[in-house]
């Protein structure tokens, strides 16, 4: 069990760099601080020092001097944690940065657990469990498109939509409680129309929200992009292009891409994560082959299909793979590019007659590529990055932590359970228990309804010193 009394201390930054920072927060941390620190400037004290003020001064261990740091004060209410707090910024020797560890330890001070801090900060109600979390990704983010969705989730645009439904649902138990407490009377507090109404809405945005989960994935993990095709029509080489360097086996013998090979590149902002696969065969060789049935598997998943074909291939042929990678990701919501390959060995008259005989369903692109040459890989990257830009508004709540998404999932079955209840005219008390499951739910993900146990999972995935 974690005493919230205690003083803690850890470092707040990462190797590397000339300046190391030292956190120290609890209630008596400028008592404890003091007893190390002592500002140049005599005449000044910590103990009666303003928040957010600034102190030089030198640390001493047992009189010995050990370095010279910048001390930051904070003041409860207005610290990260919300208690007191100080930043020491010393010189980033792993000697001088132990020896303070060491000293303020001697002094009582406890060395911090992993998200301690923010832990605290969430325990002391400077944010909620969602912006708690929101404070993981921001520091794991790799990628503008990561950042941009932490940031949103941290300056807590998402709690306040939780919020926001919690109190809709919570003014409708209070009603349907009235209702059991005259329950000898058959009395309707609550008018069913608008409860009806109100639940509907409610399930609606959670059902927004849980659908935002895939895009939140992709954009948190990358988005991942399925390179599907015939052996030889160039998978290997397209990815080496546009990865820039030899990282899967080109060959001239078909099928020697025999394992799935992953890697990442960012394309305006967005991290895409790239599948070359074995190549997409006859349908008797699919069912047969391995490495197909996990190229099958990698395309159910994949946000956006490419399927890559050659400039001597004929249209019919063209056609038919389109409109079998069309069928398996028809209810996956991924996007389908097709590109012809090899273009450097056509003329123009050739391409510009496969192009009108080439049918893409609606959504889907044609392109014409030379992998080879490197010719048409600025637009193709053009047009991954406008696919998820045209699906991400700056200001979209999009969800991408697992235990936000499975918690929206229950409050929309619940909530699915209040409307046929109301339809099939059942009693207040059995709707009531939906609708408190639901409220129950809410809570879980804004952290008003929580256990040791989760709040221990969440944090443990911190950083020491965050
Ligand atoms: P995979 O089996 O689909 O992965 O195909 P590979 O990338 O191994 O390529 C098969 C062959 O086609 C290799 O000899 C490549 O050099 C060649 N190739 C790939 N792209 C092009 C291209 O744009 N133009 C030409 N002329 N040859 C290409």
């Amino acid at each position: 069990m974690i005493n919230h009394d205690a003083t803690i201390c850890a470092v707040a930054t990462g190797t590397g760099g000339a300046i190391s920072i030292i956190r120290v927060s609890g209630k008596e941390c400028l008592d404890t601080v003091s007893k190390i620190f002592f500002p140049l400037d005599k005449s000044r004290s910590i103990l009666n020092s303003k928040g957010f003020t600034v102190v030089f001064g030198e640390i001493r261990d047992n009189g010995k001097l050990i370095d010279e740091a910048l001390l930051s004060i904070f003041i409860a209410p207005n610290s990260y944690t919300g208690e007191n707090s100080v930043e020491i910024a010393c010189h980033a020797s792993p000697y001088i940065v132990n020896k303070i560890l060491e000293a303020l330890i001697n002094e009582g001070v406890s060395h911090a657990t992993p998200g301690e801090f923010t832990q605290r900060a969430f325990l002391n109600g400077k944010i909620d469990l969602s912006q708690a979390e929101a404070v993981a990704d921001l520091i794991a983010s790799a990628s503008e498109m990561s950042h941009k969705v932490a940031i949103n989730q941290m300056k807590g645009g998402f709690s306040a939509e939780i919020q926001k439904l919690r109190s809709e649902l919570l003014n409708f138990t209070s009603l349907i409680e009235l209702e059991l407490d005259f329950s000898e009377e058959d009395v309707e507090f609550a008018d069913r129309n608008e409860l009806m109404n109100t639940v509907i809405r409610v399930k609606k945005t959670a059902d927004r929200l849980s659908e935002s989960f895939s895009l939140g994935n992709a954009l948190r993990n990358g988005v991942p992009v399925v390179i599907a095709g015939k052996p030889n029509s160039g998978k290997s080489t397209l990815l080496n292009a546009l990865l820039m360097e030899e990282k899967a086996i080109v060959s001239e013998i078909p099928g020697t891409t025999r394992d799935v090979i992953e890697d990442t590149i960012v394309i305006q902002g967005v991290v895409f994560r790239f599948i070359d696969t074995a190549g997409l065969r006859e349908t008797t060789d699919i069912i047969e082959s391995l490495g197909i049935k996990k190229t099958l598997e990698k395309v159910s998943k994949a946000s956006v299909v490419i399927l890559l074909d050659e400039i001597g291939e004929n249209a019919a042929a063209i056609n038919e793979r389109i409109s079998y990678i069309s069928g398996i990701i028809e209810n996956t919501g991924a996007e389908l590019i097709t590109l012809i390959n090899k273009c450097d060995l056509a003329t123009a008259e050739t391409t510009d007659n496969l192009s009108k005989e080439i049918k893409t369903p609606r959504t889907s692109e044609l392109m014409f590529i030379s992998a080879k040459q490197k010719t048409g890989l600025d637009e193709l990257k053009n047009r991954l990055a406008d696919m998820i830009n045209n699906k991400f508004r700056s200001d979209s709540i999009i969800i991408t932590n697992t235990r936000h998404y499975e918690a929206l999932k229950k409050i929309s079955s619940s909530l699915e359970r209040v409307i046929q209840g109301v339809e099939q005219d059942i009693t207040s008390d059995l709707i009531a228990i939906d609708i408190r499951q639901a409220i129950h739910y809410l809570g879980e993900i804004t952290g008003e309804i929580t256990t040791d146990e989760v709040l221990g999972n969440i944090f443990a995935n911190f950083c020491i010193g965050k």
